[in-house]
Order: C-alpha cells, then sequence, then structure tokens
C-alpha cells in the first residue's frame, strides 16, 4: 500500500529539480555579464565622494608642503586633443576620435546611464616623498592604476569625446574614461607621459597658461619639486597625438581672503581698494580669453573646456563661460549643478589611493550627463 506514495516522491524531486534548472537557465539569460555594471551605475558616489573631497580640500600640491615649494605655482611670482587613440599599447595614435581598446566584452559598447569617469591628477613623485600632500601621487601607483584601466576593460578616451557624447549623443566605447591633469607639473612629462604612451592612452592638460615658460632653463628633475612644464614639453606631447591643452586660466589660480580670484573681487595693491563688479568680470572675461586664445593659438585646436582652480565656479563665471566658448566646465569632487556640463564632477585621484582604492572609487562612480 505504500508503493503509491513511495512511487511519488521520486516524481516530485525530479519535478523540482527541472523546475530548479529551468529557473537557473532562465535568470542566467536575464543578466549576463551586465549585472555587475547595473550595479555600478545605480550606485551613489558618496564613497568615491569622500575620496574625491579630500582632494578638492588639497587639490593642489602647497608651498608648506615638507619638501621645497619654492617653484610650486604661487609660490613665486612666475613668470618664470587628442586622441585617441589609441589602440593597443604600443600603437601610433593618429586620430583625435578613437579610443584605447582594453578587454572589454567584444561589441559592447557605453549606453545611456551608464556612468562616464573624468580622472582628476595633478603632481606625481616617488614613493615616500609629498607625504603630506595627498594631491600628489606616487608614481608607481598612477602605474598600477593604468594597468587596472587596461586589464578590467576600461577604455580611455579623449575628454572631447565625453564633451561630444554629452552635445550631439556621439558613441562612446564601454566603460569611458577620460584622463585630465590639472596645473601642469613637469611630473606630467617626465613620470606620467612614459606611462601612457605605453597605453597610448590619451589625456588632457589644464595648465595655468600664464605660468608656463617657452623652455625652462636647464635642470635636473627633481622628483621632490613642483616644477612646472614649459611649453615645448606639451609641445611634444602634442605632436604625439595623445595630449590635449584645455584652460586652467590663464593667471587667476590664487585666492583672495580664502576665495578664488575667479569668483572674489580683488584688492587693487596700489589703492587698496576693491574692484567693482565691473571690473571683477572684466578682470575674469579678460583672463580666460588669454587662456583660452594663448593655447587656441599655439595649437589651433578649440579650447571648449575649463577646470575651475580649486573646482570653485559660480553663475557669473558660468556665464562668460558661454561667451567665450567654453561649453564644458569642470569641478573636483563636488559641484552645485550636477545636471550641467559646466559644473561636471571628476574623480580626484589622491595619494592614499593606490589601485585599491582607484577600483573600489571607479565601481561608485555614477556621473553622466543629464538625459543620456
Ligand atoms: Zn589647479
Amino acid at each position: 500500500m505504500g508503493d503509491p506514495f513511495h512511487s511519488k516522491k521520486p516524481i516530485g524531486a525530479l519535478l523540482i529539480f527541472i523546475s530548479l534548472i529551468l529557473l537557473a537557465v532562465f535568470v542566467a539569460g536575464c543578466s549576463p555579464s551586465g549585472s555587475t555594471s547595473t550595479a555600478s551605475v545605480q550606485a551613489s558616489t558618496a564613497g568615491a565622494g569622500t575620496s574625491s573631497a579630500q582632494a578638492e580640500a588639497s587639490a593642489r600640491p602647497q608651498p608648506d608642503s615638507t619638501v621645497s615649494g619654492a617653484n610650486l605655482p604661487g609660490a613665486a611670482a612666475n613668470g618664470a586633443g587628442v586622441d585617441s587613440a589609441a589602440t593597443a599599447p604600443g600603437a601610433s595614435p593618429d586620430s583625435l576620435s578613437g579610443a584605447s581598446q582594453g578587454a572589454q566584452p567584444s561589441g559592447r559598447v557605453h549606453q545611456a546611464g551608464e556612468p562616464i569617469v573624468i580622472l582628476m591628477y595633478h603632481h606625481f613623485t616617488e614613493r615616500g616623498l609629498w607625504r603630506n600632500n595627498d594631491a600628489v601621487v606616487y608614481i608607481d601607483d598612477f602605474a598600477a592604476q593604468m594597468a587596472y584601466l587596461h586589464r578590467e576593460g576600461y577604455n580611455v578616451v579623449p575628454l572631447q569625446r565625453v564633451w561630444d557624447y554629452a552635445q550631439k549623443g556621439a558613441p562612446l566605447p564601454y566603460r569611458p574614461v577620460a584622463i585630465t591633469f590639472d596645473d601642469g607639473y613637469e611630473s606630467n612629462y617626465t613620470l606620467a607621459y612614459p606611462i601612457l604612451k605605453k597605453y597610448g592612452y590619451p589625456f588632457t592638460l589644464f595648465p595655468v597658461a600664464g605660468w608656463l615658460l617657452e623652455q625652462n632653463p636647464p635642470h635636473a628633475y627633481d622628483p621632490a619639486k613642483g616644477d612646472l612644464l614649459d611649453w615645448r614639453q606639451i609641445d611634444e606631447m602634442v605632436a604625439s597625438g595623445l595630449c590635449d591643452v584645455q584652460s586652467h586660466t590663464f593667471d587667476l589660480h590664487d585666492k583672495v581672503d580664502g576665495r578664488s580670484l575667479l569668483v572674489a573681487p580683488r584688492i587693487n595693491p596700489d589703492t587698496g581698494l576693491q574692484e567693482t563688479p565691473e571690473e571683477m568680470r572684466a578682470r575674469i572675461a579678460s583672463d580666460l580669453r588669454m587662456a583660452k586664445e594663448t593655447i587656441e593659438n599655439r595649437y589651433g585646436r578649440p579650447v571648449y573646456a575649463l577646470a575651475y582652480p580649486y573646482g570653485v565656479y559660480d553663475a557669473q563665471v558660468m556665464e562668460i563661460m558661454d561667451e567665450l566658448g567654453h561649453g564644458l566646465g569642470l569641478c573636483m569632487g563636488r559641484s552645485q549643478h550636477r545636471d550641467s556640463m559646466k559644473a561636471v564632477i571628476r574623480l580626484g585621484v589622491i595619494q592614499g589611493d593606490g589601485v585599491e582604492g582607484f577600483a573600489r572609487n571607479l565601481k561608485r562612480w555614477s556621473w553622466t550627463p543629464k538625459g543620456k
């Protein structure tokens, strides 16, 4: 009498087993490798914002560093596109619209709403130096970070392509990353550029145009200092097809009473009087125009982007940018107008990130142009 009972049990188990297999097949079909990227698209940038905020706070190598600050921007009076290219490491870039090829899944391209990363670096040095300045990244960490991008299938694109995407919907490759360097440090040329060349990675420099000499006096490279690039070095990088040059003002990378000269009135040193709003506006417009024209006249390509010193901007600056034709404004870790292309946040890479923190921040990053 027990047979019917016993004969049913194996059948029930078999049905459950088959159901589980069908369920597994269904789930696998619905979530290809996309589950990871979907998660990263939706993740908030709260975590990444922490390090970015730190970077912002100490965004620029400061003269009060442990090492000599005599050559740092601002410490002395100083007068003293890219490309793309890139295909595989070693390839010679020859276009302004390419992208480096990492290990991305074949056929996978960037989809609307997926994150776009704009990395922000400043100065580089050898491990152990500049330990009190988060904005100075160890060059071996930078090498490991570039290797990580390549290995993990990120595609380094010229910043111009991010702009073209935001403006015109021009397609981007899978996991797009743009690389930017603020202030124009010589270490960008001596230390970072050889690594970027190895991978064929395009990058954008934001030098303070009025700080650069045509050619630096002969000197041995000293990693303990924050020497600036000269125009000849930038010429060489631009000629490689990897380097694009954009604006970080002509000479407004300074503060008055703790406020950026891009948003605060200056005191006339001769009269002791604060400039009028009209004078202030004219000063800022004149400076930004000079930076833009200096770069455009030298390289024959439009300057479309302004990286705000200290990441600080206001409504007036945005208005002046429109008048002059900069469409893209880059902040640091924070933006008051996350939907505006004139206040785009970048992922600041800081000394403490190493490759682990870098990878973690990349995965959390969620910025993408509004409506895309
Ligand atoms: Zn700066």
